[in-house]
């Protein structure tokens, strides 16, 4: 069963300029909690990865964030959807690591450390460098302009995209039972 990779900022939850940095400054996308479900009950495995660079500058603990995925995790089951694990990358770019995204290295260590299958699997995301990340991984990818992208900002690129996770999900079902 191929596997889905979510972005986290933009796409699950809105994007903050300022960064997340409390679970108060955490908030649903409309619509994302239920487009979890969704994919939980077309049996989907769920995995977020996500760049949070704020750790290594400092701004914020990896324990405060793990509260918030921890948190995040817990809104979400008790819709009736899940996620499987959230990976996700402390580095700031000038550390030149290898799972800051546009890098794949959060979709190699979620196949190594969960089986993660990349074989048919999305990436969906808000921004190109997630997009540049799911490629790199072998991904099918999706960009929702729910975030950091706008329509103008694709520039007659040829990507697939959607308004929301929402819609991402419904085209993922819809290509799936076609
Ligand atoms: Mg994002
Ligand atoms: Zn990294």
């Amino acid at each position: 069963m191929p596997d889905i990779f979510l972005d986290r900022d933009g796409v699950i939850n809105y994007n903050r300029t300022d960064h997340v940095k409390s679970w108060e400054e955490f908030e649903f996308l409309p619509g994302s909690i239920e487009a979890l479900v969704r994919l939980k009950r077309a049996d989907y495995r769920v995995f977020v990865i996500t760049n949070q660079a704020i750790i290594n500058r400092g701004i914020v603990t990896p324990a405060e964030l793990n509260y918030i995925h921890l948190r995040m995790l817990e809104e979400v089951s008790q819709a009736g959807g899940q996620i499987k694990a959230v990976l996700y990358c402390p580095h700031r770019p000038e550390e030149k690591c290898g799972c800051r995204k546009p890098q794949p290295g959060l979709i190699r260590l979620a196949e190594q450390e969960y089986g993660a299958q990349v074989g048919g699997s999305w990436l969906i995301g808000d921004h190109l460098d997630d997009l540049t990340a799911g490629e790199r991984a072998g991904c099918r990818t999706m960009l929702v302009l729910s975030g950091r992208s706008t329509q103008a900002s694709l520039e007659g690129r040829q990507l697939q995209s959607a308004s929301d996770l929402a819609e991402a999900v419904e085209i993922i079902l819809r290509v799936r039972s076609a």
